[in-house]
């Protein structure tokens, strides 16, 4: 007889994503042609780069004819590409080498595959809130997670100090949903509690392109000394170039960082061989697009475009008088809901009273209760939009309860 896997039982009833789907879902049967201004999922909205569609296209061509038609991809990756990212980090001064360097369909599925190169008896921590992948991956595979407290007392940037220590340890920077970043500082702190109590860092550095003072917040982990001996680093296209469709990201793990006397690299590299069989070439040709100085040009205009939304969002919530972080190094706003107001009972106020879609916070976990999550990946206009209804709907509510 065919048994499934228990541990399906122990995840949350509804991935917070689809919970915010069937409220909207409501509302929309409940108010026919009533437009709705979308800032909750943290999807793009402009298309990709032109020098990356032209690489893409150009891809597409070559598996066109003989002579240069490709088959099954390298599985870590091609060559060129892995090149094309070793010379992103060393933009920024940090050295990788292409043979720790994979590439990948995206972030989400690197952070939830990496869960196979550790026992199950490892004790997972994760920051609170936190991105739901990390959480949901680990308890599929029966892991015991501990949460360490994000919230306003630490500025929403936990830091180390857990007793019992734990074997693996979670960190999202610049964080998904909170908008904080960690410091070289911080972060080396991190780093340093690894080293001393053997554990591994999963980091995930999906909106590094959306830091502004590098001189303060590290870009990678591996700009940390000592993290190459100790962390594993995730990073993307998805809201760095908008390959939320396109779909590819890639993984970094250092040759020297080993676990139990092995060389995780390699165990990643036997399980990617197994279980993947690599990203398209023309995907590839496009992504290696983006790190080109042509590419790297075009996408930060639109991740200025994001800035600039973010912007708008963060000076309407500052108006209000409401606490908030993000919105300067990364692309989502955090703040706490007015007046004391649940997250998901704001969420259906803004839902119903103005038609506007955010993402309440108590989805990311105990510490998100009561806080909210905008994201600047919207339309000028619907971002211009919806903080226009968001200012009057509170702004005519202070002065009416003045
Ligand atoms: N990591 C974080 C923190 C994210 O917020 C997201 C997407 O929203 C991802 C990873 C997923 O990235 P990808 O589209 O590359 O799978």
């Amino acid at each position: 007889m065919t048994k499934i896997n228990k541990n399906f039982s122990n995840l949350g009833e509804n991935y917070l994503f689809a919970e915010i789907a069937r409220r909207v879902n409501e509302f929309k049967v409940k108010n026919p042609g009533r437009e709705l201004i979308r800032l909750g999922i943290g999807d793009v909205t402009l298309p990709l780069a032109p020098v990356v569609v032209e690489a893409m296209k150009k891809g597409c061509d070559e598996l066109g004819v003989k002579e240069t038609f490709k088959g099954y991809p390298d599985y870590e990756g091609y060559l060129f590409l892995r090149e094309a990212v070793a010379g992103y980090y060393k933009r920024f001064g940090v050295k990788i080498g292409t043979e720790e360097i994979f590439i990948s369909d995206g972030a989400k599925s690197d952070a939830g595959n990496i869960v196979d190169l550790f026992a199950p008896d490892n004790r997972v921590l994760v920051t609170d809130p936190v991105y739901p992948v990390y959480v949901d991956t680990n308890i599929l595979s029966g892991r015991e997670i501990v949460y360490a407290d994000s919230n306003e007392d630490n500025g929403f940037a936990a830091m180390p100090g857990q007793t019992p220590p734990p074997d693996l340890i979670y960190l999202c920077s610049p964080n998904n949903p909170t908008g904080t970043a960690y410091t070289f500082g911080q972060l080396k702190a991190w780093v340093d509690y690894a080293l001393e109590n053997k554990a591994v860092i999963l980091y995930d550095a999906a909106y590094e392109a959306f830091i502004e003072d590098e001189g303060k917040y590290p870009r990678s982990i591996f700009a940390v000394d000592g993290a190459r001996r100790c962390a594993i680093e995730f990073a993307s296209l998805s809201k760095t170039a908008g390959f939320t469709g396109t779909r590819c990201g890639y993984t970094v793990i250092p040759l020297e960082l080993e676990a139990d006397g092995m060389r995780l690299r390699d165990l990643w590299y036997r399980r990617q061989s197994t279980k993947f069989n690599g990203v398209s070439y023309p995907v590839q040709c496009a992504a290696a697009a983006v790190f080109s100085d042509e590419g790297l040009s075009q996408i930060r205009e639109n991740i200025a475009y994001y800035k600039e939304n973010a912007a708008i969002i963060s000076g309407t919530v500052k108006r209000l008088g409401w606490e908030y972080t993000g919105g300067v190094n990364s692309p989502y706003i955090w703040f706490k809901c007015p007046g004391n107001t649940g997250s998901w009972e704001f969420f259906d106020t803004l839902l119903n009273s103005a038609g506007v879609v955010g993402t309440p916070g108590e989805g990311f976990g105990k510490n998100g209760k009561g806080w909210f999550r905008f994201t600047a990946f919207g339309s000028r206009e619907a971002t211009a939009s919806a903080m226009n209804l968001l200012d009057n709907l509170y702004r005519s509510d202070t002065v009416r309860q003045k």
